[in-house]
């Protein structure tokens, strides 16, 4: 305000020393024309000072001039020191956050959405052999070839991550997860996970070799068992009821050494056997079978089978699939319960259902229902010689062949396990793709 003033002051002054001396010569308007030129010409000067100042950059020295030059000159400078402290925390921040992306363990990469690289972490340039600057703005399907990583992108679906080899070293795996986020960006996290991969193949290893080497020993003792229980002489008649015990848990024991052997060549083959399955056949059977599995609990059991609907697959898988979801239904349903075996097909597929009226699931354990060794209650599974793998085995052949796995249940009202296949697995005979 001060400035203000004396600016307006000091044109008011100016122009009264112009009349005052234009006046004394008798010519005012020639001495005021020449005041304003002057004053023109002076905030000229001050125009070139300043716009030396500004190209001359943060290295000239600020003007020094009074009034409105003078504020002028003092704002731009206070601009200007704001401005550097602004960049100087823009530029610390930047450092701090690459300093930090830098020591993750994880690579990093930054794309649009069409794939062009933006940025990477040090993590990410050694996992992908990416170098700078020669790298940025390339696609990042152009230098990560792998088949898998190039479909993966291009599908633009990343609810699940892709692990494939390392570009730089084979050995190793990669899983990448793909985050859009923000205006069209899309961030690549990825992860070694080499060792992970060793201790699951490890782990799967050990399991399948202990399941084996247990199988001779439990079938030799098994037989031994069986023999004495049957000799009828006294030992059999003094031991019988020891003997039947003995007899149960080896038979026990037998069923988990074959479910974890079951789930063991589950994980180690990559893909089904490409087989025709007669699904009906298949079903007919097991439902002979469910019926001497009730005894004389007097179960009805009720088949309605599409005769036609055939399935691309591995018989033994899908019969053991469907065979564990019956079995259930009959240890699950208490005497003269209701149990409605279906196998159907429609637009979305095929579809294999069975119902039971039995005891029912309450709603909390059925997310967890197909966990190794999950079971509701554990001492009727083992009474009734469950071994808790068997809704495993059906959700991994399922997945093995492109399926799903659908439970509907409710204590004590019964429940619905339905297999849902895709319709690119399904052959009809009265389509003629099946003889
Ligand atoms: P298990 O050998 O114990 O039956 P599963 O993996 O086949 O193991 O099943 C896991 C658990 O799910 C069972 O222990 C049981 O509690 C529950 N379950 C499976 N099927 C049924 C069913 N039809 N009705 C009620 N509960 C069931």
């Amino acid at each position: 305000m001060a400035a203000h003033w004396f600016e307006l002051w000091r044109i008011v002054g100016l122009a009264l020393l112009a009349l005052v001396l234009g006046w004394m010569v008798g010519a005012p308007l020639v001495c005021l024309l020449i005041a304003a030129a002057a004053y023109i010409a002076w905030s000229l000067f001050n125009l070139r000072r300043l716009l030396r100042y500004l190209r001359g950059g943060e290295a000239t020295e600020l003007p020094a001039a009074s009034g409105w030059w003078g504020e002028a000159f003092d704002e731009l400078y206070r601009q200007q020191r704001r401005n550097r402290r602004r960049r100087q925390r823009a530029r610390e921040l930047i450092n701090r956050f690459r300093e930090s992306t830098d020591a993750m363990p994880d690579g990093t990469v930054v794309t649009d959405d069409e794939g062009v690289i933006q940025w990477w972490n040090q993590t990410a340039a050694s996992l992908f052999g990416l170098h700078a600057p020669r790298d940025t703005g390339q696609r990042i399907s152009n230098l990560v070839r792998h088949p898998r990583f190039v479909s993966y992108m291009d599908r633009g679906e990343f609810s699940r991550p892709v692990v494939f080899p390392a570009p730089v070293d084979s050995s190793r795996s990669l899983s990448v997860t793909v985050v859009p986020y923000g205006n069209q960006q899309r961030l690549l996290m990825i992860r070694d996970i080499t060792r992970e991969l060793r201790l699951e193949g490890m782990r799967r290893d050990f399991v399948a070799n202990i399941s084996h080497e247990l199988r001779t020993p439990l079938t030799v003792i098994a037989g031994f068992v069986e023999t004495l229980r049957t000799a009828e002489d006294e030992c059999a008649a003094r031991w019988g009821r020891t003997l039947e015990l003995m007899q149960q848990q080896s038979d026990r024991m037998t069923s988990l050494v074959e479910d974890l052997l079951t789930l063991a060549r589950l994980e180690h083959s990559e893909a089904p056997a490409e087989a025709i399955v007669p699904v009906p056949d298949l079903l007919e059977a097991l439902h002979r079978e469910a019926g001497a599995l009730s005894g004389g609990r007097g179960h009805r059991i009720a088949l309605e089978s599409d005769p036609n609907l055939y399935l691309r697959g591995a018989a033994r898988e899908l019969d053991s699939a469907f065979k564990n979801l019956i079995t259930n239904a009959v240890h699950y349903t208490p005497a003269g319960g209701e149990i409605s075996i279906r196998w159907w097909g429609d637009a979305e597929g095929a579809h294999f259902a069975v119902k039971d009226s039995g005891i029912g699931i309450a709603a909390q354990h059925i997310p967890r229902l197909t966990e190794r060794f999950y079971r509701v209650e554990a001492g009727r599974s083992r009474e009734s010689g469950g071994t808790g793998l068997g809704l495993a085995i059906v959700k991994h052949v399922l997945m093995r062949h492109g399926g799903r796995l659908e439970i509907q249940s409710r204590p004590r009202e019964g429940s619905l396990f339905v297999c849902h296949f895709p319709p690119e697995r399904v052959l009809s005979r009265e389509h003629g793709l099946v003889s």
